[in-house]
This record gives C-alpha cells, sequence and structure tokens, in this order.
C-alpha cells in the first residue's frame, strides 16, 4: 500500500538525531519546564528565526494557539470572527470556544483559501477579527486581507497549521497579522510525537500576554496575573520539534519536487483539476489535492490498486452540525463544490520515484 504520508519512514532517516534528543530530556527531568524551560526555549528561538518573526510561544497544539491568540486581543462573547468555509473545523471552534461566533466566507474557486470579497460582504459592526487560513500550505490572498484589516479594523489571526514555511511575496505566512498560529500534529509538515503548537507575533506585548494565559497567568512562581488555562509545549517535544525543524527546508523542497511531477503528469488530463497558485506564492503542500467529479469511484479504484488517499474536507465548515441551521443549502457554492470533488494524493518526502510513477500511471489509466 502506498500510504498518504509515512511518519515511521521519516523518523528512521533521522533515528540518530531524534533519539539522542529525547535522551537528553529525559536524563534532565526538563519534561515540563525543567531548568530555564531550555529545551522549549531553544525551539522557540530557532522557529522566530526561521520564520522571521520576533516571537514565538510554544503552547499544546494547534487549535489552542488559536484561542489563546483570540482570547489575547480581548475577542470575547457577543463578537464576530470571519474565518473560511473550507478549514478543519478547529478554526471555527476556537472561535465558539472564546464566546465568539464565526462568521463564514466562501473561498476562491482557484486556490480554495477565503475570498476577500465574500470577507467584506460578511463585515458587521460586531465583527472583530479575522482568521484566513493558508490551506494545504498556500497562503491566502494577504494584501487583500491585511487592507481590510485596516479599513475596518480588524484583527487578524493566521492559521498556519498547515503551511510552515509557505510564502507569500517573498515573506513567511504568520509574520504578516497580528498573530500567527501553528499546529505540530504528528502529520503537519512539522510535526511533533504528539500534540502541540505555537503562537507566532511581532508585538511583545501580545506574546507576553499569551505566555501568560497558556500557563496559567503565571508570571513567576506563585505569581498569577490572572486566570489562564494549561496549554504548554513540554520538552520531549520541543526537543523533537528543533531537530525537525533543522530538516524542514529539505523536506519542503521535496515536496514542492513532487507536487511539480504530479501537476506535469495530469495537466493534459481531462475532467481533472490540479493545484494552482500565484508566481507571487510559494505553495508547501500539506496536501495534494485533485479536483474530479467521481471522486469516490476514483478513490475506490486507486484503493483497490494499493494506493490511499483522502479526503480533506468532505463538508464545507458551514453545513458540519454546529453550524448548519444557521445556513441555506445554496450559500458557500464555491465551497459546496470543492468539498465534493477534491481528492488528497500520497505526497510525503520520502515517497520514491518508483512510487509516484506507479501513482500517475493508475490515475492516468482510470482517468483516461
Ligand atoms: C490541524 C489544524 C488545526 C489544529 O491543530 P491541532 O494541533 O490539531 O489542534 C487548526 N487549523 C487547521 C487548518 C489545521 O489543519
Amino acid at each position: 500500500m502506498i500510504p498518504l504520508s509515512d511518519l515511521y519512514l521519516q523518523y528512521k532517516g533521522i533515528k540518530k538525531e531524534i533519539d539522542t534528543a529525547i535522551q537528553s530530556v529525559i536524563a534532565d527531568s526538563a519534561f515540563i519546564g525543567g531548568k530555564n524551560n531550555q529545551y522549549t526555549k531553544t525551539f522557540e528561538t530557532a522557529f522566530s528565526e526561521y520564520l522571521g518573526v520576533k516571537h514565538t510561544v510554544g503552547v499544546g497544539n494547534g487549535t489552542d494557539a488559536i484561542e489563546i491568540a483570540l482570547l489575547a486581543l480581548g475577542i470575547e462573547n457577543g463578537d464576530e470572527v470571519i474565518v473560511p468555509a473550507i478549514s478543519w473545523i478547529a478554526t471555527s471552534e476556537a472561535v465558539s470556544n472564546v464566546g465568539a461566533k464565526p462568521v463564514f466566507a466562501d473561498v476562491l474557486p482557484n486556490y480554495y483559501t477565503i475570498d476577500p470579497k465574500e470577507i467584506e460582504k460578511k463585515i458587521t459592526d460586531k465583527t472583530r477579527a479575522i482568521i484566513p487560513v493558508h490551506l494545504y500550505g498556500l497562503s491566502s490572498e494577504m494584501d487583500e486581507i491585511m487592507g481590510l484589516s485596516k479599513k475596518y479594523k480588524l484583527f487578524v489571526i493566521e492559521d498556519c497549521a498547515q503551511a510552515h514555511g509557505a510564502i507569500y511575496k517573498g515573506k513567511m505566512v504568520g509574520t504578516f497579522g497580528d498573530a500567527g498560529t501553528f499546529s505540530f500534529f504528528p502529520g503537519k509538515n512539522l510535526g511533533a510525537y504528539g500534540d502541540a503548537g505555537a503562537i507566532v507575533t511581532n508585538k511583545s506585548e501580545l506574546a507576553e500576554k499569551c505566555r501568560l494565559i497558556a500557563n496559567h497567568g503565571q508570571e513567576k512562581k506563585n505569581v498569577h496575573m490572572r486566570e489562564g488555562r494549561n496549554s504548554r509545549l513540554d520538552g520531549i517535544q520541543s526537543a523533537i520539534l528543533s531537530v525537525k525543524l533543522s530538516h524542514l527546508p529539505k523536506w519542503l523542497a521535496r515536496r514542492k519536487e513532487i507536487a511539480k511531477k504530479y501537476t506535469k503528469a495530469f495537466e493534459q488530463i481531462k475532467g481533472m483539476t490540479v493545484p494552482t497558485f500565484p508566481k507571487y506564492a510559494e505553495h508547501t503542500f500539506h496536501l495534494f489535492t485533485i479536483q474530479v467529479k467521481n471522486r469516490k469511484i476514483l478513490q475506490k479504484k486507486l484503493h483497490e490498486a494499493g494506493i490511499e488517499t483522502g479526503i480533506h474536507y468532505p463538508t464545507a465548515l458551514p453545513f458540519l452540525a454546529p453550524y448548519e441551521k444557521r445556513h441555506k443549502k445554496k450559500e458557500f457554492p464555491v465551497a459546496q463544490k470543492i468539498t465534493s470533488e477534491t481528492l488528497s494524493l500520497p505526497l510525503y518526502p520520502e515517497i520514491t520515484e518508483k512510487q509516484i510513477s506507479f501513482v500517475v500511471k493508475k490515475i492516468v489509466e482510470l482517468l483516461s
């Protein structure tokens, strides 16, 4: 079976470094915090340098990262936050969890990211923030979004859970808005060996507030400035992430190379759409999703041929149970079409040329 991704294979390639890093945290008993919180600080510094941002605040996971950023910006009950109609539920869930209301905007038909024109239509006097999601590794249209944020005085939190190292007009995503949030869920392009996440920002005060909220409002031992929560990036995950961050550029380059091969091979096939993106963006291909009319049949046949595929995501956010009562069936036509047609293909840095050729051959065969 050719899987969608293979984390064990990745581990085997860096086993020595990872094992040494884990052993070192255990030897120091630096599981949470530890001496000067050294493992987490080391990763936070390296990640800030990589992105070109002033502060990284490690937290428990990517969902908490969004929630904590919202709380730190003072988003609360009665506020509205605009999110794209296609994402993983964490994006809208985080908004609801701080007491605010997620308001959905449809996406762009060619790029699948939030449509700036649709954002503007959804702005009311209750709107406080926009959360663009850099879906599948492609940046949202940040110039337009930052323009709206200025015009209407709205905060911007970039959900970068799928887009570590993705670039928009020469700059890393996560560095445009008030804050960027990352997930290091194991399957993401930069993944830990458990749950982990981070908030990045150039605003020192905001970073400090996030740090307080993530650690019980504690400024120093037994001094609690406010109530917060328990959402810390732990020692072992930090050490693993530091090792993996050093390999990330090479892994992202390989992802782009594989995506190029798929794109080239599929360009001529009728009835199938391959991912497109503007010249000013560097797509990092967390997912390579094609669009086909009869994806169920194709998925079944590929499965029979030993090729695993995925559907990200079968339902647009507004039509999930917690939100569907608020929406009419005909709203969000673009998201509706995309979510009924996308199919994600195997793509991970360790996939072999032979496997790529096999996937290509089978798809060409099945769709011709
Ligand atoms: C994975 C993901 C999250 C949530 O991250 P967790 O670490 O699993 O909490 C948020 N937003 C998007 C777009 C994601 O893909």
